[in-house]
C-alpha cells in the first residue's frame, strides 16, 4: 500500500471516528501538547510541532511501528487545529511557491486555490483572472470552468502543476456530474422493490429494513443523553413479504414498534445506537427484543473504525446519499412531507441495496483515497 494511502486512511479515521481534542498546555500558539480521546474514552497524549506532518509525536503503538509520521490521533489533532483556528494554520502555512501551483486551501480542505510566483508568466495571470478571484481563490463553476482554464493554458504551452488533491477531487465531480443519470436508475430500481435473485429467499419473510428521521436535533434536546426527545418527522419500512416501502409518522410509532418486534430480522445503518432508542421515545414498547442487525456495528467490528453510509454507498453501489440529517430536519421545518417521506425512503433503499450486495457477494467496499481502488470489507450478514 502506498505512503499516500496509508496517511489517507488516518485522515479518514480522523474525521470519521469523533475524537475530542483539547490542549494539555497552557494555551498558547498552535503547537504543543493536546489530549486526544476516542470516542470509547482511550486518551493519547500528542504533540503538535508542524503542520505538515513531519515532526509530531503520538503514544500510540501505529506511530511506533507505521514509519508514516502520523497517525489518526495526530492526524484528528490536526484536523481540530484546521477547523477551530483556520486564521492561525494559514499564516503558518503561508510559504511562497516557487512555480504556479494549485492546491486545495489549508483552511477549507476542499476549496481550490491558485499559487502564483512573483516570476509567473503575464499570459497565465491573464488566463487566470477569468476563474480565480485576486487572492487566488476559485471563484468560477468546479469542475467544467476549471477544466476549460486548464485546457487553455496547455493550448498555450504554459507550466501549471495541479497537486494529485485537487486532480482527484475534479475527477469524482465529473464522475458525479456525469454519473447522475445512471444513479438516479439504480434508485429507480430499488425505490420499485427489486429484490437481488441471490436474495429472494428473503421475499415473502418479515424481514424489514428501516430508517427515520427526526423532528429535533441534538443541540435543540440538551445532548445524546436525550436521544428519547428527538422525535420522529417519518419512518420508513421496507417489507420482504409485499417488496414494498410503508411509511410511518409519528403517532403510529408504537404501530411501527410492534410491526419491528414481530419481524424475523430488522436491518438498518446505525439502528442501535439511533433509530431505535429514537422510536423507543415515542413508542409505549420495550424494543430490546427487536432482532435487529446494524449494518454499521458490523463493519465497525471488523474495521475497528466507523465507516460513513456516504463513503459506502459511493464505493459499493455508485450512489449518492440524497441529502443528510440536516436537510431532512430543514424538510420536516418547512412542512415538506413528501419530500422528506421520498428522502428517507431513498435512505431505506440505499441501505437495503448494501445489504444485498453484501450478502450476495460476502464483501462491501469502501474508499480510503480517491484514486486507489477501494477495499473490500468482508461480511457475513
Ligand atoms: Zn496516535
Amino acid at each position: 500500500m502506498s505512503t499516500a494511502r496509508q496517511i489517507e486512511i488516518r485522515r479518514l479515521r480522523a474525521l470519521e471516528e469523533s475524537f475530542a481534542v483539547a490542549p494539555a498546555g497552557p494555551e498558547a500558539g498552535l503547537f504543543g501538547p493536546y489530549l486526544v480521546t476516542s470516542p470509547a474514552g482511550g486518551n493519547y497524549h500528542v504533540e503538535i510541532r508542524d503542520l505538515k506532518r513531519l515532526r509530531n509525536a503520538c503514544e500510540c503503538p501505529d506511530l511506533a511501528r507505521s514509519g508514516l509520521r502520523t497517525c489518526k490521533h495526530i492526524e484528528a489533532a490536526l484536523h481540530h487545529l484546521r477547523r477551530t483556528r483556520p486564521l492561525e494554520v494559514s499564516r503558518a502555512l503561508a510559504v511562497p511557491p516557487d512555480r504556479p501551483l494549485v492546491r486545495f486551501t489549508e483552511v477549507d480542505e476542499a476549496r481550490v486555490r491558485l499559487d502564483l510566483p512573483p516570476g509567473a508568466p503575464d499570459a497565465l495571470r491573464e488566463e487566470a483572472r477569468a476563474v480565480f478571484d485576486e487572492s487566488g481563490g476559485f471563484s468560477a463553476r468546479l469542475p467544467e470552468d476549471f477544466f476549460r482554464f486548464y485546457d487553455r493554458v496547455q493550448e498555450l504551452g504554459l507550466e501549471l502543476e495541479i497537486v494529485e488533491e485537487v486532480r482527484e477531487h475534479l475527477a469524482d465531480l465529473e464522475e458525479d456530474r456525469t454519473r447522475a443519470p445512471a444513479r438516479e436508475a439504480i434508485y429507480e430500481e430499488l425505490r420499485s422493490g427489486t429484490v437481488r435473485p441471490s436474495c429472494s429467499e428473503l421475499v415473502g419473510r418479515p424481514v424489514l429494513v428501516f430508517d427515520l428521521e427526526t423532528r429535533r436535533e441534538f443541540t435543540e434536546v440538551g445532548g445524546a443523553s436525550r436521544i428519547q426527545d428527538l422525535g420522529i418527522s417519518v419512518a420508513v419500512v421496507f417489507d420482504y413479504r409485499d417488496r414494498r416501502h410503508h411509511y410511518f409518522e409519528e403517532d403510529c410509532a408504537s404501530e411501527l414498534a410492534d410491526l419491528l418486534l414481530g419481524a424475523e430480522r430488522v436491518i438498518g445503518f446505525n439502528l442501535k445506537a439511533f433509530d431505535l432508542p429514537v422510536l423507543a421515545g415515542r413508542a409505549s414498547r420495550d424494543l430490546s427484543g427487536v432482532r435487529a442487525l446494524d449494518l454499521l456495528e458490523e463493519l465497525e467490528r471488523g474495521l475497528g473504525w466507523r465507516v460513513s453510509l456516504q463513503n459506502l454507498l459511493r464505493s459499493t453501489l455508485g450512489l449518492a446519499k440524497t441529502g443528510d440529517g440536516l436537510e431532512a430536519l430543514k424538510l420536516h421545518r418547512l412542512g415538506e412531507w413528501d419530500r422528506l417521506a421520498g428522502y428517507c425512503r431513498d435512505d431505506v433503499a440505499a441501505t437495503r441495496g448494501l445489504f444485498e450486495y453484501g450478502r450476495e457477494k460476502g464483501h462491501v467496499l469502501i474508499r480510503d483515497g480517491r484514486s486507489e481502488p477501494p477495499l473490500r470489507v468482508p461480511v457475513s450478514w
